[in-house]
């Protein structure tokens, strides 16, 4: 077994094989040692955004590689079952499929449906294949329902989507921060060693509708816990630039300098008095005012004010206004583009940053282009050797390619890589009515998950410590993944399925299969772009440097804090944008009287289809539950213990009731890694945002009945 690191991130010659965790945006640094599926142990190693730390999900993460249900030869639907057949069938199938329906129905017939997950090389090659093989403008990936809302708030506000702006170790010497919408405690543990600081200085501030252990660890600590209602952000992000502003924390210099708009944006701020704030979000005028007053006083005392934004504010068909109130308030503040301060939002899958930059998005060309920028078409086809003519435009967005699935105009086959949108989608009954309607469902997956258990063609592939590539994590850093094993026979990776389809389909256009060389191709097609990978090489990572983009030959030595001299905006001016409060897109109702809000558990990662197979995670958060308020569970005869039907006016789940004093008592929780009856996307609904198409998860109207 070759050695690699245990102390940076690069080889040496301690035992091992160092390479980084199989699931969140945190990309915690571990080392992976043994011979074998069997015997591979996990051992954390010193890295910046982990330092030496693991969560449960980490820990456990070899046990995927020896799971029973491992997938090791490709399935077809024959006669309504799913059996056995050889990789030359199943592709066979596939590629027939592909070219019947182009030909009788268009490029467009044919949609892909990508995955956060996916290496930067796959994401990359995803886009590619889908372009210039299928030249289909029909693909998009889960990322649309994650971090799309804050990404094009960045842009729009800053000019450029870098989830932090700034390294992770940054916000460690914080006195003061803001989270919003963000339960690190239980989606990213690690990432509290940054908050220790701000936590002990009594600064720590958690804007959740739950009381979360992030906002109890806030609580215990002297900080703040500011309990808004579902879907009410925004107005609270308002109220509290009114009150920068009102009570003489803005900072006056920083914004005639280094802003534009805020005249734009102050007219609506002002509507929102402090009063009107606690009345709409339900949080009290004291505790808004003393959150803005600690921001303002670490900015002041150089200690350090950070705001960090994350789902529970971002999901929401208004999240990208939402997002940008917020950036609003830290522009008051001055906190952005400026040493010690800052503005950034926290990912949440895998390579969700690398993933939205490299191709497998509608509306996007590697190197966070946008496709339909001639300029970047040129670029890209010059180093695909294709017409920049023959490139699709822009396809839908996650929710409306799946929704047009089997209708008129809509895709007629689909190719699945790294999602498991029947558990995933919003509104995933009706989702998976589409999927069933599909003439042909093709997924990619090493274990049957919901979405491949109704596939017509199920392709197994490799997973994450079998194979070589990046992932870029949550501060823009690329990071080396290291295979550990050699895969199951009869498993291959995606790289070889696309390059072998495009054969088949007739492509002339070389796919190449080894990932070090799919890599040396996106930095060329990443070169000028906004995420400009091309001084990144395999290289310069196997050999320990830190590199966040961009990483060009004018910057090789990359760019860990972004904005310092200037924003990424024509003008280089950072960006006040008008926006106002809008609320949830469903509102609740005699009928359906409570809100619903989903999220994570600490032993679960999105549609649970990993750790769902972890024994000890099963057995520590192994069912479904929906927290309550006592009042509200009494209201409907519910004790705590007793089985539910969540109904939303799309479906119902069923779940545990877990009664909690300090829920609010119009709000219920649920998390949402379960499928089946189980399913909280059953619930939830597909009001998207305008800009990010971002669907509302994290509000819809529900009420509780008891299980006879
Ligand atoms: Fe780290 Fe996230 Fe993996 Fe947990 S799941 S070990 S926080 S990367």
């Amino acid at each position: 077994m070759p050695s690699r690191a245990l102390g940076g991130d690069a080889p040496s010659e301690r035992e091992g094989v160092a390479t980084h965790c199989a699931y969140c945006g945190l990309q915690c640094a571990m080392t992976l040692t043994g011979t074998s599926a069997a015997d591979l142990t996990v051992s954390p190693r010193r890295f910046p955004t982990n330092r030496g730390g693991l969560c449960q999900k980490g820990w456990t993460s070899a046990e995927l590689l020896r799971t029973p249900g491992r997938l090791t030869t490709p399935l077809v639907r024959r006669e309504g079952e799913l059996v056995p057949a050889s990789w030359d069938d199943a592709l066979d199938i596939v590629a027939d499929g592909i070219v019947r329906t182009q030909t009788a129905y268009g490029h467009d017939s044919v949609a892909v449906f990508g995955g956060g997950g996916l290496t930067n090389e796959k994401a990359y090659q995803l886009g590619k294949f889908a372009r210039v093989a299928l030249r289909t403008s029909q693909i998009d990936y889960n990322g649309r329902w994650c971090m799309s809302s804050a990404a094009a708030a960045g842009i729009r506000c800053f000019g450029l989507d870098r989830g932090l702006p700034f390294p992770v170790t940054d916000i460690g010497s914080a006195h003061a921060v803001l989270l919003l919408g963000a339960n690190p405690a239980e989606t990213m543990p690690p990432f509290l060693t940054h908050l220790v600081r701000a936590a002990d200085a009594g600064g720590l501030m958690v804007a959740d509708p739950r009381l979360t252990p992030t906002a109890s660890k806030a609580i215990d600590g002297g900080g703040l816990h500011l309990q808004l209602r579902p879907g009410t952000d925004a107005a609270l992000a308002l109220g509290m630039v009114h009150l920068a502003v009102t009570e003489g924390y803005a900072d006056r210099r920083f914004i005639h300098e280094r802003t534009s708009g805020f005249d734009d944006l102050w007219p609506i701020a002002a509507q929102w008095l402090p009063e009107r704030v606690e009345r709409v979000t339900g949080v009290a005028v004291t505790t808004m005012r003393a959150a803005v007053a600690a921001l303002a006083r670490a900015r002041d005392t150089e200690r350090g004010a950070y705001i960090l934004s994350a789902r529970g504010t971002e999901q929401h068909a208004s999240g990208t206004d939402t997002v940008t109130a917020f950036i609003a308030l830290a522009l008051a503040l001055g906190l952005p583009g400026n040493p010690g301060t800052g503005f950034g939002t926290i990912t949440g899958q895998g390579n969700g940053q690398g993933g939205r930059e490299h191709g497998q998005k509608a509306d996007q060309l590697p190197g966070y282009r946008k496709i339909d920028d001639p300029a970047a078409r040129a670029h890209v086809a010059a180093v695909w050797g294709v017409d920049p003519d023959d490139l699709p435009g822009p396809g839908r967005s996650a929710f409306e390619l799946l929704s047009a699935l089997g209708t008129d105009g809509g895709a007629r086959v689909l190719m699945v890589h790294g999602s498991n949108p029947v558990v995933s989608a919003p509104d995933a009954r009706a989702v998976s009515e589409r999927l069933a309607a599909l003439d042909l469902l093709v997924v990619s997956d090493f274990v049957l998950s919901e979405t491949a258990a109704i596939a017509d063609v199920v392709l197994p592939v490799l997973q994450w410590a079998e194979e070589e590539g990046t992932l870029t994590n949550l501060e823009g850093r690329v990071l080396r993944r290291r295979r550990a094993l050699t895969a199951p026979e009869g498993c291959r990776s995606e790289l070889d399925v696309w390059s072998d389809l495009a054969a088949r389909i007739g492509c002339s256009t070389d796919f190449p299969t080894d990932p070090r060389v799919v890599f040396d191709e996106l930095r060329r097609a990443s070169a000028g772009g906004p995420a400009d990978y091309s001084a990144v090489t395999w290289d310069r990572l196997d050999a320990g440097e830190s590199l966040h983009w961009p990483c060009s030959t004018e910057r090789p030595q990359g760019t860990p804090r972004l904005f310092l001299d200037r924003f990424a905006t024509p003008d280089g001016l950072a960006r006040f944008v008008p926006v106002d409060h809008v609320g949830p897109a469903e509102a609740d109702d005699t009928a359906y009287p409570l809100v619903a809000t989903t999220g994570r558990v600490l032993q679960h990662y999105q549609s649970g289809a990993q750790t769902r197979l972890v024994a000890e995670l099963t057995a520590a958060a192994g069912e479904m539950f929906v927290q309550v308020h006592p009042d509200t569970a009494e209201s409907v005869g519910l004790a705590d213990g007793d089985l539910a039907d969540v109904v939303s006016r799309r479906g119902r789940t069923r779940a545990a009731v877990r009664v909690d004093e300090d829920m609010r008592p119009d709000v219920v929780f649920l998390p949402f890694h379960w499928g089946g009856d189980a399913r909280a996307n059953s619930l939830t609904h597909a009001a998207l945002d305008p800009t990010s198409r971002m669907p509302e998860f994290k509000a819809c109207a529900v009420r509780l009945e008891a299980v006879a």
